[in-house]
């Protein structure tokens, strides 16, 4: 079950009507739903203001009742089809009748208790929830008409009644079990055990919607309204407001208690004690995913939301009798309390010799007379000063459950108040640190609102919360490279990436707040022991919203873990190549659950560095070209090498020298035997959605069989020269052909091999020198010429560069 709620703007008129309807059908494919409707827009509103007219014995009241019938029986008219108008017709007519007769009462004693205004403000929604019931039914949906009056049960505090859980709960249920149908439920109105209209003030439709979902258990309660959910400030004061995605009850409670009138206060209750989600959707845009409110609490930024009341007077208590007196302080709150005067803020200075309270204006004379009645013997004999009133404040409040663990927030509000001349008169934060608020003139009020939004919302760069494992030479120049790029980023991109955890194979470390990267931190003895899977329980219990692990190693255990990281909803950037090279199941499977999760697996250092290979490859596949043919030189180490060879030096020799330059592994027969080359040519491969295996790649290494099995770097060396003859002859014969030896990875008609190649003068790998690598792509599109990317395919710094290419890749793509 679901309980869905539209408020009076969603059906202002039939046109509006209309889209609501249609929002109910497309519901009731796949659900069952109770549905609560406020009064038409504006109706309650028409109603207060006929009875003060006629409380003040002004006639015009007369008219006002008019049209407001007539408003109704228009949309009767063009809501219900002629044949079926006239039931509901004579529901209006009897209804409006009643209101007449009230109305006269009230215009001839002049009087309008809280009582009286329940009682008439009750009609709004009774008309509009039936009219709406009979227009559903017209439309062949089987509906139940629900006056919440026969379920809701209150005390008798007129204008904002309180809610008796255990009688209502079962009043509901037991209604929902003995009727079937679609119920359709007046919104904002109860009774109490005697039988008297009450409400559950105003805007209070979204409270009943509330009641009903907690009472039925329902999987979950949309408000659907006239904006795309809660938005950081309120859109008719801040044109820059945008949605938030998702708040915590807390949240949303302290928003809209601040004045975000979007949502009623007290409809977190009952669906946060059942732990049901609330959903906040546009009418107008039902495609919009809107706001969704639950338990969650993000971590995501600093503060969620900026709300505002307005008109607010500063009451200020003050006088020696508050120190002197232990309970001065609780008799000012007591006599508050039992006017129900609604105090928005209390702001008190330590040495108690005065109290300030922000107070609504029309309800500040009342909490005046209340205190002074208190302290008339104070007063009288002058230890306490009058209540003083000031008028034409407001007040501000930013919001969310996040400024618990970062101070600044309120320095950054603050800062914003007084770069714009913005006087603060008073200043509150609640002790759940869920608020800051200020009082400040009314007159700048929108100022203020678009100042606080613009220091916390559109100047607010996104922050990326980097997890590193590896600090060797490419994870170094990662730091360095964050460091040095640091402020541009958050300048230009709006990005901050800040590094929470660190770790090598022996130790690890992490920092709340982020590392300072300037000053780069040393691992050592003095840290905790490097501990995998503790590390990434850390980074899970951290929990930042935007989280990414970078594995700068070449380990099989870290690779191992990425899955589960994955499934953390945390990103992962990479230039191991060990996940991404074992079987194609592993490779699918951490696609799926990147996507599933909607995180972010990026490694396109796997290949070729820094350079743009698999990106390029995947642009290609994800645009419909299709892969003919790759042809790569992939290793830097065997085309130097073989460059190098060209020239007339021993084959033997070259190796050494190879090695000496630090082109190599330590041990050169890791390179010289292709399952690098390998490997890299089967994550190609499978980027060009191959299905391919490692055992299915044919591997031609240059290692001599002799040479396989010697224990020592040296003896391989040695035995390498007995096999320098074969190679010349090798450069011989492609010396009299005109060719160039080329070590090189081909990919064709799905089959992989590596080895050694002889290659025509023109071919583009016969020019290529040293250490450089170079893909050709055959594609559906480059197809007479291949797309040719190259350059230095190796190195700590390109890598490091392409890493960090991933990471700020990461970044952006978590900003939208
Ligand atoms: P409904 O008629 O659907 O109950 P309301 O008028 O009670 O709608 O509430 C929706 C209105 O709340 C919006 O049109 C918007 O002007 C106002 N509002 C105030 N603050 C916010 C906010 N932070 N986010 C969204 N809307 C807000
Ligand atoms: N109709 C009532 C009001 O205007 C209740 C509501 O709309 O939620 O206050
Ligand atoms: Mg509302």
């Amino acid at each position: 079950m679901k309980v869905i709620k539209f408020g009076g703007s969603s059906v202002a008129n039939p046109e509006n009507i209309k889209k609501v309807f249609s929002i109910i059908q497309e519901k009731l494919k796949k659900h069952e739903i109770a549905i609560v409707f406020s009064a038409f827009g504006g109706v309650t509103e028409s109603l207060l203001k006929i009875s003060q007219l006629a409380k003040e014995g002004d006639p015009a009241y007369r008219d006002l009742l008019q049209s407001l019938e007539e408003r109704h029986l228009d949309m009767v008219r063009q809501l219900i089809s002629v044949q079926n108008q006239s039931t509901v017709m004579t529901y209006v007519k009897v209804r409006f009748k009643e209101l007449e007769d009230l109305f006269h009462g009230i215009f001839l004693i002049k009087e309008n208790s809280a009582r009286t205004l329940d009682y008439v403000a009750s009609f709004g929604e009774r008309l509009s929830a039936f009219i709406l019931s009979e227009a559903l039914a017209g439309h062949g949906l089987k509906t139940q008409f629900l006056d919440a009056r026969d379920v809701i049960r209150t005390n008798d505090r007129f204008g904002q009644a309180r809610v008796d859980f255990e009688t209502t709960n079962a009043l509901i249920r037991s209604y929902f079990g003995k009727n079937d149908g679609i119920k359709v439920i007046t919104g904002f109105i109860a009774s109490t055990s005697k039988g008297e209209t009450t409400t559950l003030g105003r805007s209070g439709s979204d409270y009943t919607a509330s009641i009903f979902a907690g009472a039925l258990e329902a999987e979950d309660l949309e408000i659907w309204t006239d904006v795309s959910g809660v938005l950081t400030s309120d859109p008719r004061m801040v044109y820059t407001a945008f949605t938030v995605p998702q708040l915590s009850y807390n949240e949303a409670m302290e928003l809209s208690h601040f004045g975000a009138k979007v949502i009623f206060p007290a409809t977190m209750q009952p669906a946060m004690k059942r732990n049901i989600p609330i959903y906040i959707k546009n009418t107008f845009e039902p495609e919009n995913v809107g706001t969704k409110i639950n338990g969650d609490v993000t971590k995501e930024a600093l503060i969620k939301g900026i709300s505002s009341i307005s008109n607010i007077s500063i009451v200020t208590v003050q006088g020696a009798g508050l120190i002197e007196s232990v309970t001065g302080t609780s008799r000012v709150f007591k006599a508050l309390a039992e006017t129900e005067v609604n105090i928005v803020l209390i702001s008190q200075a330590s040495s108690e010799h005065s109290i300030c309270l922000a107070i609504k204006t029309d309800e500040a004379y009342l909490a005046k007379e209340a205190v002074e009645k208190e302290f008339h013997y104070e007063i009288k004999s002058g230890e306490m000063e009058e209540v003083n009133l000031l008028h034409g404040f407001a007040t501000v409040a930013v919001v969310g459950e996040n400024m618990k663990h970062n101070p600044g927030a309120s320095g950054r509000m603050f800062r914003a108040l007084g770069r714009n001349n913005i006087n603060v008169a008073a200043i509150a934060q609640g002790s759940s640190e869920l608020n800051i608020s200020a009082v400040i003139p009314q007159a700048d009020l929108q100022k203020a609102l678009n100042a606080l939004h613009e220091a916390f919302f559109l100047s607010e760069n996104k922050v990326l919360h980097v997890f590193l494992i590896g600090t060797g030479l490419i994870g170094q120049a990662l730091i360095r490279m964050i460091a040095s790029q640091q402020e541009k980023l958050q300048r230009d991109s709006m990005l901050d990436i800040q590094i929470h955890g660190l770790a090598n194979s022996r130790y690890m470390a992490f920092h709340e707040d982020g590392f300072d990267l300037k000053n780069p931190y040393q691992l050592s003895e003095k840290d905790e022991k490097m501990n995998l899977n503790k590390f990434i329980e850390t980074m899970e219990q951290m929990n930042f919203s935007n989280s990414v692990m970078v594995d700068c190693t070449a380990s099989m255990d870290v690779a191992d873990t990425y899955s589960r990281i994955l499934e953390a909803k945390v990103g992962i950037v990479t230039p191991n190549k060990k996940a991404n090279s074992g079987s194609m199941d592993q490779y699918l499977a951490l696609k799926k659950i990147a996507k599933k999760r909607g995180v972010k697996f990026l490694y396109e250092t796997n290949v070729a560095a820094g350079l743009p290979v698999i990106n390029t490859l995947q642009d290609l596949m994800l645009s419909g070209d299709s892969v003919i043919k790759i042809e790569a030189v992939l290793s830097g180490s065997m085309n130097f090498i073989f460059s190098e060879f060209e020239k007339g030096a021993s084959f033997s020799e070259v190796v050494k020298v190879a090695k000496e330059k630090g082109y190599t592994e330590p041990d050169p027969r890791d390179d010289l035997s292709g399952m690098d080359v390998a490997r890299k040519i089967l994550i190609l491969g499978r980027e060009a959605e191959q299905h391919l295996e490692f055992d299915s790649v044919t591997v031609e290494g240059m290692v001599p069989e002799d040479c396989v099995e010697t224990a020592s770097v040296d003896e391989f060396f040695e035995k390498l020269k007995a096999h320098d003859a074969d190679f010349e002859k090798l450069r011989e014969q492609a010396k009299a052909k005109g060719e160039k030896l080329r070590f090189m990875a081909t990919l064709e008609n799905g089959s992989a091999k590596v080895g050694l190649n002889s290659l025509k003068e023109e071919h583009p790998f016969s020019s290529l020198q040293g250490s450089d690598n170079m893909i050709l792509l055959t594609t559906e599109r480059y197809h007479d010429f291949p797309m040719i990317i190259r350059g230095p395919g190796a190195g700590a710094d390109v890598t490091a560069a392409g890493v960090f290419a991933d990471v700020i890749r990461i970044g952006n793509y978590t900003r939208e």
